[in-house]
């Protein structure tokens, strides 16, 4: 399966909650705390369907600093949810992958078939992944 490529499921009505789920995390994007370069927006679709953004704020001791993922789940199990569905991450680089311990947060979280997409510029189509796909001998 080439990195681009998408399951059938997946492919099932996608493309319109992609489409608002990129939109949230480029509009959340704008409000990034940054002292590096990258700004990074998130959006989470709930298995409810409820959507909850984050965006990435960074502290001058860099341990500190929140991902954009762990700001938006956060929210999301602040607000009692705690089932991710999907959840699409916006930042202007050409290939982007959520980090180490953001898939950490996403794995604690997904349901089964959790899809894990990425925006490189607003508008454009996202890349598509099974959560399956990027961390594939993560323990259950
Ligand atoms: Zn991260």
């Amino acid at each position: 399966m080439g990195k681009n490529s998408v399951n059938d499921s997946a492919q099932t009505g996608a493309t319109e909650t992609f489409r608002s789920l990129a939109e949230a995390a480029w509009a959340v994007r704008e409000n990034a705390y940054i002292l590096g370069k990258t700004k990074v927006g998130c959006a989470l679709l709930t298995s409810g369907n409820k959507m909850f953004v984050g965006c990435n704020v960074e502290h001058r001791f860099r341990s500190h600093d929140v991902h954009a993922e762990v700001n938006a789940i956060s929210t999301m199990v602040a607000n009692g949810e705690q089932e991710i569905r999907c959840i699409l991450v916006a930042a202007e680089r050409n290939n982007f992958t959520p980090c180490g311990a953001c898939m950490d947060w996403i794995m604690q979280f997904a349901v089964k078939g959790c899809l894990v997409a990425f925006s490189s510029s607003p508008g454009s189509e996202p890349t598509i992944y099974t959560a399956e796909q990027l961390m594939p001998y993560y323990p259950h």
